[in-house]
């Protein structure tokens, strides 16, 4: 049956997005077929290429943008002086919801984890290097998770950004151990903001 072709390739689009597997893309894809109207189906496509085409990647910061530097960034009133190190823009779009900060960030794209075949030269320490060189920048925060790739990530970053002047700190308890801070409430992220420590 042609239309059930159809199908499997809409399924197998599915199957690519993290958390769905056959079962939920099949769902997913009757769904789509049978309850979605002509337009639900226009407007999905518009925005995933409007999405794809637009949104890159901040030059500085590398939080996902539609602009060459993001908002963040180009914005004067924020304190250029600390850097808060994040796994990715989930992370940022998180602690910006929460309004416990106002410095700047920076995106790693991933942690450190030789296991899974990620080592630093895989992830955006080059460029945070670079930007710690910068004498007006004081306070590196690092937020990574609690996990073994979280911390042997904060302990290279200390490493490699280390000079006078400069202090390397990471966001304190009151996250869950092995908790991300995309999942972490207003609260509980202010918390482990003010409790921060040198690393
Ligand atoms: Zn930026």
């Amino acid at each position: 049956m042609n239309e059930l072709k159809l199908l499997d390739r809409l399924v197998s689009s599915l199957e690519k997005l993290p958390g769905v597997g056959k079962k939920t893309a099949t769902r997913y894809a009757f769904h789509i077929v049978e309850k979605f109207s002509d337009e639900d189906v226009k407007n999905l496509i518009d925005a995933l290429v409007h999405t794809k085409e637009s949104v890159r990647h901040c030059q500085i910061c590398h939080v996902l943008t539609d602009q060459n530097e993001c908002e963040i960034c180009q914005n004067p009133v924020r304190d250029h002086s600390q850097i808060m190190v994040v796994k990715d823009t989930k992370d940022v779009i998180s602690i910006e919801k929460s309004r416990q900060y106002n410095g700047l960030y920076h995106v790693l794209g991933g942690l450190i984890s030789p296991l899974d075949g990620i080592g630093p030269d895989d992830i955006n320490l080059e460029t945070l290097a670079k930007r710690a060189e910068d004498p007006s920048v004081k306070e590196i925060i690092i937020a990574t998770s609690f996990t073994p790739a979280g911390e042997t990530t904060a302990l290279y970053i200390d490493k490699i950004v280390a000079r006078p002047g400069l202090t390397v700190t990471k966001i304190g308890y009151g996250l869950p151990a092995g908790g991300d801070i995309e999942y972490a409430d207003e609260l509980t992220l202010r918390r482990a903001l003010e409790a921060r420590k040198k690393i």
